[in-house]
């Protein structure tokens, strides 16, 4: 086996999805769309705390927070972050505090994700400050408050991005590949929404390690492709450190969509609602307002210019993200 591959199946994981998530044929969200061949890969149904992207990366932190005796897992983004919501269910499934720190000021309502964060037991507290930036400097005081009171805290950085949390992500190329193997399917694109850059980072070094043909090609959703691109490059970087690779087994071009963010990260876009509707009427299935709607957006308008060719399969990953349906009007 690759060694890359034997030092990634020797870092300590603790299951907490039920993998593999589903890979269901999208025929007639794809005929709205024009690409013949849509599948979805669900990660939204991944199974545990609400589910979503952010419980692959999940799985190696949690081991790791779980060899270190964490009794607090501090983290910390938006108030309807999906990932601080999925880090909370985790803190309360084995037994620990989880701790959120949210940029902004606390909203009159509490709706989605923070109701969600809520109800599984998280304290919450805000900056007050928009800038994102802050919520860093907020995680790291919450974690010497724990320390001096002689507890062991567990920081995961703001939106889980860092490189164990990049490794689920490895994990779901190859889970993928596997699942397309038993189906006799070759997709020329895999297509995903990018925040943090954390999500791509991960797939684009799976599909490396496993030699798959396919382009990953993420739709930015919150930052300008320039930025998205130093990310993801030093994400894997990371990663590919803890695997004992360099970056360069890694192509160096990483594809970004730009077009589709709206007036800002977390604000619903016409586009991105008009793609919510579109998936919802023509195949049943849920995209959120903040991600999946934003990229499936970008998907919708790559086709309009014959993009993704008409034969082989594009592979949409839905990332998750339902809850924040709740927190927003999107029809
Ligand atoms: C966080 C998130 C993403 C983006 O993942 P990154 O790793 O931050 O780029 C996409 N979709 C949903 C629903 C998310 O919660």
């Amino acid at each position: 086996m690759n060694p890359a591959v034997t030092r990634l199946l020797a870092i300590a994981r603790h299951p907490l999805g039920a993998l593999p998530t589903p890979l269901t044929p999208a025929p007639g969200l794809g005929r709205a769309v024009g690409i013949p061949a849509l599948w979805i890969k669900h990660d939204e149904l991944i199974g545990f705390g609400f589910g979503g992207n952010k419980v692959r990366g999940l799985e190696f932190l949690l081991a790791d927070a779980l060899a270190k005796n964490a009794e607090v897992l501090i983290t910390g983004a938006g108030a309807q972050s999906n990932h601080v919501r999925a880090t909370a269910a985790c803190a309360a499934a084995f037994g620990m505090q989880a701790v959120a720190v949210y940029w902004g000021q606390e909203p009159a309502e509490v709706q989605g994700n923070l109701r969600l964060t809520r109800l599984v037991g998280a304290q919450t507290r805000f900056t007050g400050h928009a800038d994102r930036g802050q919520v860093d400097a907020a995680i790291g005081f919450e974690a010497e408050r724990w320390l001096a009171r002689g507890h062991v805290p567990y920081v995961i950085p703001r939106g889980g991005a860092c490189a164990l949390g990049v490794l689920g992500h490895v994990l779901a190329a190859q889970e993928l590949l596997q699942q397309c193997i038993a189906r006799g399917i070759a997709p020329r694109h895999v297509v995903l929404a990018v925040g943090s850059g954390t999500t791509l980072a991960g797939w684009m070094l799976g599909t490396a390690l496993w030699g798959v043909p396919w382009t990953v090609e993420g739709v930015t959703v919150s930052r300008p492709p320039s930025e998205v691109r130093a990310r993801v490059s030093s994400l894997i970087a990371e990663a590919a450190a803890l695997l004992g690779v360099t970056k360069a087994v890694v192509s160096d071009e990483i594809i970004v969509h730009d077009g589709f963010i709206g007036s800002d990260y977390g604000v619903p876009s016409p586009a991105g609602n008009a793609a919510i509707v579109l998936a919802a009427r023509t195949q049943g299935v849920f995209l959120d307002p903040t991600y999946t709607g934003k990229a499936f957006a970008g998907v919708t308008e790559l086709a309009r210019r014959g993009h993704w060719g008409t034969e082989a399969p594009t592979v949409f990953i839905h990332t998750g993200g339902e809850p924040a349906l709740f927190a927003h009007r999107v029809e």
